[in-house]
C-alpha cells in the first residue's frame, strides 16, 4: 500500500529564532565555499569548456562559484559510463534499488540548511520556498522508492484463457537524459532522476544554465547516498549545445524534459529526425492557467489564494495563475482588495526570512517581463504595480503587477513571472470566455472558487487541465497525493509524484510460460 506509512519529509520554521540561526549559519557557509559545477562523470569533476562565474539573482555582483559546460566529448563519455552500468542496477529490482532513494531522501534532509541557502543564493528562492522545494525532492525520492518496489521485481501474473502461465514484468530501458528548469533547480532535477533511477535506468542529467551549482550538490548526494557514480553523470551547459549533443546521442533510450513548450517540441523534432530511435519523451511544459470565481466565493479567501498563486515564487512556477476571471458584479471589490494585499507583500532579498517575492530568475526574463508590462500599459490597464524596494538595481528584482486585461484571447501563452492578468465576465458568458482559454491548447492548472459544486465541475468540463484545485491556492502540489502534470501543450504525461510516474521510465515484458 503506497499510502500506507508514507510521511512527506518535514520543514523549518522560520518564525522561530533557532531555525533562523540554522539558516544564517549555512549562509554564511555557502558564501565562503566558492562552488564548482562542471560534467561529472564516473564521480569525477572534469574541466569542461566555456568557464562561467555563477552570481546571485538578487546581487549580481555576489559571484557564488563557477561552472563549465560539458564538451561533445564529456556528453559522449557520460552516456556511455552509464549505458555500461545501468545492466546491473536494472538487474537489483526495485526492492534492490529502493535503499538508495530512501538514503537520498535522508541525505537530502539532512542537508536541509545548507541546500535552502544554495536554493536563495543561486535561484533568488524565498526561505519557505527553499524548504519546500528540498521537501518536495526528498518526497519524491521516498514515493519513487515505494514505487520500484511495488512495480519492478515482482512478476504480476495475468491470468485467463490460454492456458500458459502469463507473466507481466517492468525493466529499466536503459540511459535516460533528464533535462530539467531553474525555477525548481533541485525538486524536479531530483525528482526526474529519481524517477529514471527507481526503474531501473541510469541517467545523464543537464540542468538549467542558470542553476548548475544545486545540481552538482545534488549529484553528490547521490553518490553519498550510495548510488555507483556511473549510474549518474552531470552534464551541464546551454541547451543549444549540450542539451542537443545529449538527445542527439544514439545511446540514449529516453527523454524526461521539464521545461517550455517550444524547447519541448524541439527536442521532440530532434528525436524523430534521429535515426533508429523510438523512444519516449516524457515533457512537462508550461501552461496558461486560469482561476474562475463566482460569486458565491468567500472574497478573503479568494484574495490569499490569487496572491500566493499568481505572486508565489515571484509567479516562476508553471502552475503559477496567470489570469483571473472575476465575474462582473464582484469584480471591482476583488480588484480593490488585491491591490491592498500585493501592497503588503515584501519584496526583496529572498535570503531574509520577511520576504514574500524574491528576483526573477536573470537580467532577460526581467527584459521580457518588462516588455510585457508595456504592452499592458498600451493595450490593456495596469491596475496596480508593487514598489521595489532600495537597492534593487543590484539584480533582478522584478516589481509584480496586476492588469485588467480587454478581451479574454489577450493573452496567447503564460508569461513566466509575477504578472496576474483579470478579465471581467458576465457569468452568462462562461462558456465562450472559458473556451477561449481552452482554445489555447495548454492544460496544466485550473482554479475555481465557488460554493456551488455545478459551477465549479462546468468550469472543469470546459477547460482542459492536469490540476484543477477548487477553493484554494493553483500551485504546490504534493508528492503522492497530487501527481503534478499537464495535458495538450503542457505536457505529455505521466504525473511526476503519482501511482503511474514511473511507467513510460520503463519496459514492460509480457511471458508466457508452458513448462
Ligand atoms: N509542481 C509545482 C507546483 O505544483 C510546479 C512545477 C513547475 O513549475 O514546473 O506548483
Amino acid at each position: 500500500n503506497i499510502y500506507g506509512d508514507r510521511k512527506n519529509s518535514l520543514g523549518r520554521d522560520y518564525s522561530q529564532a533557532s531555525d533562523r540561526e540554522l539558516h544564517a549559519a549555512a549562509l554564511e557557509r555557502v558564501d565562503s565555499e566558492k562552488l564548482t559545477a562542471g560534467p561529472i562523470i564516473g564521480g569525477k569533476l572534469r574541466a569542461g569548456v566555456n568557464p562561467q562565474d555563477v552570481t546571485n539573482p538578487y546581487d549580481r555582483s555576489r559571484v557564488l562559484g563557477h561552472v563549465s559546460e560539458a564538451s561533445v566529448e564529456d556528453v559522449d563519455a557520460a552516456v556511455n559510463a552509464a549505458a555500461e552500468a545501468q545492466v546491473a542496477w536494472d538487474r537489483l529490482g526495485g526492492a534492490g534499488r529502493a535503499p538508495v532513494l530512501r538514503a537520498m531522501a535522508d541525505a537530502l534532509e539532512a542537508e536541509l540548511d545548507r541546500l535552502v541557502a544554495l536554493l536563495s543564493r543561486e535561484a533568488g528562492k524565498t526561505l519557505n520556498d527553499g524548504v519546500a522545494e528540498v521537501r518536495e525532492a526528498a518526497d519524491f525520492c521516498r514515493y519513487y522508492a515505494l514505487l520500484a518496489e511495488r512495480d519492478f521485481g515482482g512478476r504480476q501474473t495475468l491470468k485467463g484463457p490460454t492456458g500458459e502461465t502469463n507473466e507481466l514484468v517492468l525493466h529499466g530501458r536503459g540511459v535516460f537524459a533528464a533535462i530539467s528548469p531553474w525555477n525548481f533547480p533541485l525538486a524536479i532535477f531530483t525528482g526526474q532522476i529519481a524517477a529514471a533511477l527507481a526503474a531501473g535506468n541510469a541517467v545523464v542529467a543537464k540542468p538549467a544554465e542558470q542553476t548548475p551549482l544545486i545540481a552538482a550538490e545534488a549529484v553528490r548526494l547521490y553518490y553519498k547516498a550510495g548510488l555507483n557514480p556511473d549510474l549518474l553523470a552531470l552534464v551541464p551547459g546551454r541547451g543549444e549545445t549540450v542539451g542537443v549533443a545529449l538527445t542527439n546521442h544514439p545511446g540514449i533510450d529516453g527523454v524526461a524534459f521539464t521545461g517550455g513548450t517550444d524547447t519541448a517540441n524541439a527536442i521532440n523534432r530532434g528525436l524523430a529526425a534521429r535515426p533508429g530511435a523510438i523512444i519516449p519523451f516524457i515533457a512537462e511544459t508550461g501552461g496558461l492557467n486560469g482561476m474562475f470565481v463566482d460569486t458565491t466565493a468567500l472574497k478573503e479567501q479568494i484574495i490569499d489564494d490569487v496572491i500566493l498563486s499568481a505572486f508565489g515564487s515571484a509567479g516562476q512556477r508553471c502552475s503559477a495563475l496567470r489570469i483571473l476571471y472575476a465575474p462582473k458584479d464582484s469584480a471591482d471589490a476583488l480588484i480593490e482588495g488585491l491591490k491592498g494585499a500585493l501592497a503588503a507583500q515584501v519584496l526583496g532579498d529572498p535570503t531574509d526570512a520577511k520576504t514574500d517575492i524574491g528576483p526573477v530568475i536573470d537580467a532577460e526574463s526581467r527584459a521580457n517581463l518588462e516588455a510585457h508590462v508595456e504592452r499592458l500599459s498600451k493595450e490593456a490597464k495596469i491596475i496596480a504595480r508593487a514598489e521595489l524596494p532600495a537597492g534593487a538595481d543590484k539584480g533582478d528584482l522584478f516589481a509584480p503587477v496586476i492588469a485588467e486585461i480587454p478581451t479574454p484571447d489577450f493573452l496567447e501563452r503564460e508569461v513566466f513571472g509575477p504578472i496576474l492578468h483579470v478579465y471581467r465576465y458576465d457569468p452568462k458568458d462562461l462558456e465562450t470566455v472559458a473556451g477561449k482559454l481552452a482554445a489555447r491548447g495548454f492544460g496544466l492548472t485550473l482554479g475555481v472558487h465557488s460554493r456551488i459544486d455545478a459551477f465549479a465541475r462546468e468550469v472543469m468540463e470546459l477547460v482542459p487541465a492536469g490540476n484543477v484545485y477548487v477553493n484554494r491556492s493553483i500551485i504546490g502540489a504534493v508528492v503522492g497525493v497530487q501527481p503534478f502534470g499537464g495535458e495538450g501543450l503542457s505536457g505529455t504525461g505521466p504525473k511526476a509524484g503519482g501511482p503511474n510516474s514511473l511507467i513510460r521510465y520503463a519496459a514492460e515484458k509480457a511471458i508466457s510460460i508452458n513448462i
